[in-house]
């Protein structure tokens, strides 16, 4: 009712990243069934209990063991690997977890600086910095570029991070429509000369901002329409030939991209980001960044996963595996796709994206589709609100190179099973007339 909404218009409103949790309980309680009455809707890890990759889960309750189809264990290295695991062990036992310094002062290894090049050399661009984090490496990036007198143009469905990075560098924020090269031309030529010729530069700096494959809609970026900031978390290692992310995938130029971001809690197996841009970009972050100034660098062991996992992928390693990898996760990644098409499903996003959000809409049936997965030992993230607007509640399944056909079939039937009871094929498939 919408009476019930009165008390939540401050969502309404965007102040969506205050206490969501609290928020998100409180929204599930207007549709009639609150959050805390389904405890056993929610999966959670206990333990892995797969040495070969993390597609497979303790379940909280029941501690039964669950096929994992939320993780972004993209191309399975974050689980033990032949040549990444005693790489990273050996630097652990060299370097200890922590450099507990900045890099600046004293935090800086072979290692950081090996994967600083390798990084660099990977996605094409002449030089790079590390980040402890992805997440802080937009909202810290992002400020360090553009501030006061500058425009940032950004996507509506980008990242939270990108939203906070945007949000607090002082510059002017103009939000386009999701993916659309057109609006994103409006919105540039009346900020640049509001409808009127040309006299001037109206803004010091102007960034625009768009993601590789949205977290929560497993699309492709429109590229090739030309962007300056882009976000790989999702797309870096997992698609194009070599896995060097949505330029390749879309045959884009990186010299066309000024700076790439990226991740590397995905397709790495590791955590941290990791900007790549011109040596002059890079050099600037590098002096003026408050994140690469005054927080502790990168842990060696994470750093050592990422350089021994970019060069599997690279065949550096000297074997094929990371091309067989890369083969095997659009291979599954588009075999599951069409299959929940053929079901009935809607689900969003482009063929090779391994991020596969299946429709629910209504936020109610959240739990009821998250709890029947799990009852059945299969592990989906569901996402809802703020994280996706109100009424475009979803599944997000994510596909890893080293899930089998076996487990992408069960996780199929299960799903099938599911959506029948949960009420969720919007798009039923035509009996054939007899
Ligand atoms: N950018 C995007 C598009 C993301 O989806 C995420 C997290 N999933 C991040 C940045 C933050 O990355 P991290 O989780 O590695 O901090």
């Amino acid at each position: 009712k919408p009476s019930n909404l009165k008390g939540y218009a401050p969502i309404c409103l965007g102040l969506e990243d205050f206490y969501t949790r609290r928020l998100y309980l409180r929204i599930q309680d207007c549709f009639g069934r609150p959050i805390a009455s389904a405890p056993d809707a929610w999966f959670d890890v206990v333990e892995r209990y797969s040495n070969d990759c993390n597609k497979t889960l303790h379940r909280t309750q029941k501690t039964s063991k669950c096929l994992n189809l939320g993780s972004y264990n993209y191309l399975g290295f974050a689980a033990a690997d032949e040549y990444c695991t005693p790489r990273v062990i050996e630097s652990l036992k060299k370097y200890s977890a922590s450099t507990c310094s900045v890099r600046v002062d004293g935090g800086n290894t072979k290692l950081h600086t090996e994967l600083e090049e390798l990084v660099a050399r990977f996605v094409g661009k002449p030089a790079a910095i590390l980040f402890g984090m992805g997440y802080v490496t937009n909202s810290a990036i992002i400020p360090a570029l553009v501030g006061k007198g500058g425009l940032i143009i950004s996507d509506s469905l980008n990242h939270n991070s990108i939203v906070n990075g945007a949000r607090g560098s002082g510059a002017t924020v103009r939000v386009f429509q999701h993916n659309n090269p057109a609006h994103l031309e409006d919105v540039l030529r009346e900020q640049i000369a509001g409808g009127q010729p040309r006299t001037h530069r109206p803004w010091k700096k102007i960034i625009v901002i768009v993601e590789g494959i949205y977290s929560m809609e497993g699309e492709l970026c429109k590229l090739p329409e030309a962007y300056t900031y882009l976000d790989e978390a999702h797309s870096i290692g997992a698609v194009g030939k070599t896995g060097r992310g949505v330029c390749e995938l879309l045959g884009v130029d990186p010299d066309g991209i000024d700076i790439m971001m990226g991740t590397f809690t995905k397709s790495f197996g590791s955590c941290g980001g990791y900007i790549a841009a011109s040596k002059e970009i890079i050099h600037h972050l590098k002096h003026t960044c408050p994140a690469h100034i005054y927080a502790t660098s990168m842990s060696p062991p994470a750093v050592q996963q990422v350089i021994s996992a970019i060069k599997v992928i690279l065949g550096e390693d000297g074997t094929n595996r990371g091309a067989k990898k890369l083969a095997q996760i659009r291979e599954n990644s588009n075999f599951f796709r069409s299959e929940l098409q053929k079901m009935g499903f809607e689900v969003l996003g482009d063929n090779d994206s391994p991020v596969m959000p299946i429709m629910l809409y209504n936020p109610a049936k959240i739990p009821a589709f998250s709890r029947e997965c799990l009852r059945q030992n299969v592990a989906v993230v569901t996402v809802a609100f703020p994280a996706t607007p109100l009424l475009l509640a979803r599944a997000r399944i994510c596909i890893s190179a080293s899930h089998s056909r076996e487990d992408l079939i069960k996780g199929l039937e299960v799903i099938s099973k599911v959506g029948d009871l949960v009420g969720i094929k919007y798009f039923p498939v035509e009996q054939e007339k007899t």
